[in-house]
């Protein structure tokens, strides 16, 4: 998992919002600040039938194919062409040059969680609307005063079936016991307030949990 770069850290080229700025005419055009979007390039100049860019650092030019596809409802669709071949809607900067996803092993932030801590997560979330016992190794929290019965019980038979889930995996409910009780204790107790700010706990809570969950076992 840890080789993986993370999308949402990489300034990337999207074909279509080029194209929505007309880039891909007859003429040449080039973008003067391009380094403020795309920090790793000198100078960008795109046209019908390519991109080039040059890398500040270096100096080196890499030439990007635009490929054109024809649409259901008639005109065309330009794509990027990776120097895998790839035909792609966003190329991303890795520094060195522009590739595709796949070439770059990145991955959205949202994947790098594993399945069962997105599931943990939205089990928190549930659990937060219903009055904040978010502790998997507690028992789900009663209906609150002003919740309607038909919204509760729906929140509730949610929570079950992500927790059943959960539960299934002795690694993750063996990690989820370490440190969720921890967190818990960390958000709720501030000494300051009585008042649970709801929100700002769920999110230290995800913070916490998350990056806890995400570590390894220790031996
Ligand atoms: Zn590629």
């Amino acid at each position: 998992m840890g080789r993986h770069g993370i999308i949402e850290n990489h300034s990337s080229i999207d074909v279509n919002e080029l194209n929505r700025l007309g880039a891909f005419g007859r003429a040449t055009i080039a973008y003067p600040y391009v380094g403020l979007r795309l920090p790793s390039l000198s100078i960008m100049r795109t046209n019908y039938s390519a991109i080039e860019v040059q890398f500040a650092k270096d100096k080196r030019w890499q030439s990007i194919t635009i490929r054109w596809t024809r649409c259901h409802f008639g005109g065309q669709r330009p794509w990027l062409e990776c120097p895998c071949g790839r035909r792609t809607g966003k190329l991303y900067d890795s520094g060195f040059c522009f590739g595709c996803r796949q070439c770059l092993n990145l991955i959205y932030e949202s994947q790098r969680r594993g399945a069962n801590v997105r599931r943990y997560l939205r089990l928190l979330k549930l659990r937060a609307r219903c009055g904040g016992s978010s502790s998997i190794t507690e028992p789900f929290p009663s209906r609150p005063a002003r919740m309607c019965e038909k919204t509760y019980l729906q929140l509730r038979s949610r929570a079950a079936l992500l927790e059943m889930e959960l539960r299934r995996s002795r690694r993750f409910m063996k990690k989820a016991r370490n440190y969720a009780l921890r967190a818990t204790a960390k958000a709720i107790h501030r000494p300051s307030s009585h008042h649970i700010n709801l929100t700002a706990c769920y999110r230290l809570h995800e913070r916490i949990e998350a990056r806890a969950l995400l570590a390894p076992l220790g031996p």
